[in-house]
């Protein structure tokens, strides 16, 4: 057995992987007698004895041999299966955290049981990933009788419910037999927790949006196993996942507060000099600091707000908002002037660079700012609905500790999976030598002319009986087709990967003498696809017939309905292989090689017969796109005639060089996407982390000890710089300013007394402590604990969805800037940072500022955020703003053009967009040239 094997594999690298693993092979096997003469309490007493080598520090990869043989025996009491030797060889390839290739039909299923149970012996929890919630369930119930036989509990996560597997759960609907619903958090406790990449994901998401730890409903990420892989982390990886939800307020707010500010009273303006120096104005609503660019209300201004706004007290917790929201108002009206700090354009307000004087589209001012400023203009105000939280496939997958990955198509793309998410592919033999034909492909001059051909294969193949799977790229083309066979009396099927529980249904009869299916790439993947039919889902037909409900129908009646279904499909089996197994039509090549060896991997499973061909035609997207030419000659060269088809080894090895192009070209988008939700991601990881630590309830009183701290520091040097002579310090200012941030008032007469910087310093940081601890006083030390958690959390969240606004803008925009040679990522990377940065700065303050200021009623319960805002977030699929939109063609310039083509330089231009001299005088009017002026600060 084990030299048969070995005999089967080529490939240097896959063949010493391979041979690696042959002795542990040999290892497990020899256990094998040993648990075969245990009872089936003993069996599962070896997952209690192997849980505790684990616990008493014994290597994961020291139990292997054991496990695995524990899993097989197991498997075959309580499945009728036995793990295959390649299997075993499989199931090491995922305990190692790599990719194993699995042809389709080898039972991936049942291969990813063993380094499942091992992985689970930790205690740690073990994902498995599937491409759609049916194959999660399915795969769920028919692997749960193994983990049960081994004393493993196994969880189900679907869209909308969660379940356990329990055979004793009796459900009167069989698609549920044994599936007991449970709350999501104990699905994830479980020891195998079974869903797809977006339920996952999407979990992950919502953790990160929640208010306390007992929401939370996933564990750490350890382990992961992702079926189909190249489907979830390769074709599915273009698109990230959103959560996306109604903007932070009504925008109506922004215009209501926009309409009081015009009739409130500037008291001061501080442009250079000193507050102290304009005291005597100080009669009106708010200041306003030009250095600074803050505005500040007076007590008078309070109370104006109050009155205009018709609020009982500014200062409480639920009108706190109201409060930012007018200064942000008194800033747009006081400090941004139109055509000078922004320009308003086809109804946008676009933000002017202050240094260089370019527009700055797509960038935003944060924190409500840009809005105010919207409003003032009158234009609409940006985005109702905004991101939530975001992350790529490609970054959720990169935090579980171990991931692995199987599929039966994977080695064509082996290098992505190395780069961007360490995984190596291992190619594992087949159980049974492979026997399908596939024809070299034939190309027609036009489409029209292609399907006919198509349609007359199926014909002759239809007619003696043997099953055909037509695979098309879009349902587009799989209407098409049916249309065609309708025509000519043909029956048939047609999938297109959305309902998957009832397209199961139907792909699995999709080898039945006689049968056409018609299906795109997606659909019925992961259902087995039987010569002569399958009995299980035969059986269901037949009940039906009879006018029972599957579903629901009796143990009696199903079984009965199974032995009838096998009367049929065992005879019919033999017919068709008879007549050379299933056919598999390909109407077009797609984009991806590994995409057609899919569709081809559906016939020929464990040595059945088999055989495949491709009909292609010039007028088909990928070779009028990327392969024309080259195609076009061969033909040429061969003599292609008018009506006549070429089948050329020659134009098989274009098309693949075409193809081979495409992936490249679609490897470069992901990359690009990656490259930018990395920047997101470390900025992701701190905020989340942040979070997480406040949830814990770990206090934050050293962190605002040190916010306070900073903020303190900042103050003084915007009032007294360091260094500065007394005499030129900003008194009244710092005064104003310390007590608008923290509620401190100084006397006087303690300032007049300081003499040195140092003692100014220390005056105001003793202040500012003193007047905290007061308020720990009066509060309680539990309830100002308490209070830092909240306030940091609330404010946290509001300015990283703020952010996260901010971030989409800049993405849309900074394709739109004129960059010159600069490139463009490296740019939004910076800008990012910055962004980020000032986001962070932001919270420090507000946080402080509110901690100082908000009124706490005791006894009250405290406002939590509310919950139910979350509840709106609509989660979606897309591509992010400004990245390359997913699906499709894309278009042929960009891909002959590869991204490192140089660009052409740039002409030089003003501000306002004419076209200007290198040796012309500057713009400027600064009298020197352009290239020595402006053209240096551009960059
Ligand atoms: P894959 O996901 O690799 O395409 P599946 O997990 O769907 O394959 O399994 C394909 C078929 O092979 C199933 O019908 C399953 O019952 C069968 N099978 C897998 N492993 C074994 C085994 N060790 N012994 C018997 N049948 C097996
Ligand atoms: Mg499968």
């Amino acid at each position: 057995m084990i030299d048969a094997i070995l005999k089967k594999i080529f490939g240097t690298k896959h063949e010493r992987d391979v041979k690696r693993m042959m002795p542990v092979v040999v290892e497990t096997n020899a256990l094998e007698s040993a648990l075969q003469a245990l009872d089936d309490a003993a069996l599962r007493g070896k997952t209690d004895e192997l849980r505790k080598r684990l616990a008493d520090g014994a290597e994961v990869d020291e139990v292997l041999p054991e496990a695995f043989a524990v899993c097989r025996e197991a498997a075959g009491r309580s499945l009728g299966m036995r793990h295959f030797d390649v299997q075993l060889i499989g199931g090491m390839v995922l305990h190692e955290g790599k990719i194993a290739e699995m042809a389709t039909g080898e039972g991936k299923t049942l291969v990813a049981t063993l380094p499942a149970y091992l992985n689970a012996l930790t205690g740690k929890g073990v994902h498995i990933v599937t491409v759609n919630d049916y194959l999660a369930k399915r795969d769920a119930q028919w692997m749960g009788p193994l983990y049960h036989a081994l004393g493993l509990s196994v969880g189900v996560i679907q869209h909308e419910a969660s379940f356990t597997y329990d055979p004793a759960f009796a459900t009167p609907d069989i698609r549920m037999t044994a599936l007991r619903p449970i709350d999501r958090r104990a699905a994830y406790q479980c020891d195998i927790t079974y869903g797809t990449n977006n339920e996952f994901g999407f979990d992950y998401l919502r953790d990160n949006m929640r208010f306390s730890l007992d929401e939370l409903v996933q564990r750490e990420l350890h382990y992961g196993i992702v079926d189909e892989v190249d489907s979830i982390l390769i074709d599915e990886a273009r698109t990230p996942l959103i959560i996306s939800g109604p903007a932070e307020e009504s925008t109506e707010l922004y215009y209501k507060i926009d309409r009081i500010i015009p009739r409130l009273k500037r008291a001061a303006t501080i442009v250079e000099g000193k507050l102290s120096e304009i005291e005597e104005q100080r009669e009106g609503d708010y200041i306003v600091d030009e250095k600074s660019k803050a505005v500040s209300l007076t007590e008078q201004g309070i109370a104006s707000c109050e009155r205009l706004l018709s609020v009982d007290n500014l200062y409480d917790p639920q009108h706190i908002n109201i409060l930012h929201h007018v200064q942000q108002g008194l800033r747009a009206h006081a400090l941004y002037r139109r055509d000078v700090d922004y320009v308003v354009k086809d109804g946008e307000v676009i933000i002017v660079d202050e240094f260089t004087g370019r527009m700055m589209p797509g960038r935003r001012w944060s924190d409500g700012l840009h809005q105010a400023v919207e409003a003032k203009e009158g234009v609409r105000i940006e985005r109702e609905n905004q991101t939530l939280a975001t992350i790529t496939f490609q970054n959720y997958f990169r935090m579980y500790d171990k991931l692995a990955g199987m599929t039966g198509t994977a080695e064509t793309e082996a290098e992505e999976f190395a780069k961007i998410y360490k995984l190596d592919v291992t190619v594992v033999p087949t159980n049974r030598t492979l026997l399908r034909v596939n024809h070299p492909d034939v190309v027609y001059k036009t489409e029209r002319e292609k399907f006919n051909a198509v349609v007359e294969d199926i014909i002759k193949r239809n007619e003696k009986g043997q099953p055909v799977l037509v695979g098309t790229v879009s349902i587009e083309k799989s209407e098409a087709v049916s249309k065609l066979l309708k025509k000519r009396g043909v029956r048939h099927e047609v999938l297109n990967a959305k309902y998957h529980e009832r397209e199961a249904e139907i792909v699995a009869q999709a080898g039945r003498e006689g049968a056409v299916t018609i299906a795109t790439n997606m659909a019925g993947r992961g259902t087995d696809i039987l010569l002569g039919g399958n009995p299980d889902f035969l059986s269901k037909e037949i009940l039906r017939k009879k006018g029972l409900d599957p579903a629901t129908a009796s143990g009696e009646d199903r079984g009965a309905a199974v032995a009838e279904a096998r009367q049929i499909t065992e005879p019919e089996h033999q017919r068709v292989v008879n007549l050379g197994g299933l056919h598999i039509v390909g109407t077009e090549r797609h984009e991806s090689r590994r995409v057609d060896n899919q569709l081809r991997g559906r016939s020929g499973r464990q040595g059945d017969p088999g055989s495949s061909h491709f009909y292609l035609s010039l007028e088909d997207d990928l070779l009028r796109i990327f392969g024309s030419q080259r195609i076009q000659r061969i033909m040429e060269r061969l003599g292609m005639e008018e009506g006549e088809p070429i089948e050329h080894k020659l134009v098989t090895r274009a098309i693949a060089t075409a193809q081979k192009r495409v992936e490249n070209h679609n490897f470069e988008i992901r990359k690009h996407l990656l490259e930018y939700d990395d920047v997101m991601n470390k900025q992701r990881e701190i905020i989340y982390g942040m979070r997480r630590q406040i949830l814990d309830g770990e206090s934050q009183a050293d962190n605002v000890a040190e916010w306070i701290e900073d903020l303190v520091v900042g103050t003084l040097d915007s009032y007294a710089a360091e260094g500065a002579h007394p005499e030129d310090w900003d008194l009244g200012g710092l005064s104003e300013a310390l007590h608008r941030q923290f509620d401190v008032k100084i006397p006087a007469a303690q300032y007049d007394e300081v003499v040195s910087r140092e003692g100014l310093g220390e005056l105001v940081s003793e202040a500012v402590k003193e007047r905290y601890a007061q308020r720990e006083h009066e509060l309680g030390e539990e309830l100002m604990r308490a209070l830092e958690r909240h306030e940091m959390l609330i404010v946290i969240d509001t300015q990283w969805k703020d952010h996260l606004l901010s971030i989409d803008h800049l993405k849309e925009g900074i394709g739109l800037r004129g960059y010159g040679q600069r490139d463009p990522l490296t740019e939004y990377k910076k800008e990012a940072f910055d962004l980020f940065q000032d986001m962070v700065e932001r919270v420090k303050a507000i946080v402080v500022e509110r901690l100082f200021k908000v009124q706490v009623v005791r006894d009250a319960p405290m406002d939590l955020p509310n919950i139910t805002a979350w509840a709106d977030a609509q989660e979606s699929r897309g591509a992010l703003p400004g990245e390359p939109r997913s699906g499709g063609w894309t278009p042929a310039a960009s891909a002959s053009a590869p991204a490192s083509a140089p660009r052409p330089a740039p002409v030089p231009r003003t501000p306002t967009g004419e076209k200007i001299g290198r040796n012309d005088p500057c713009y400027c009017g600064s009298g020197k040239k352009y290239k020595k002026c402006h053209l240096l600060q551009q960059g």
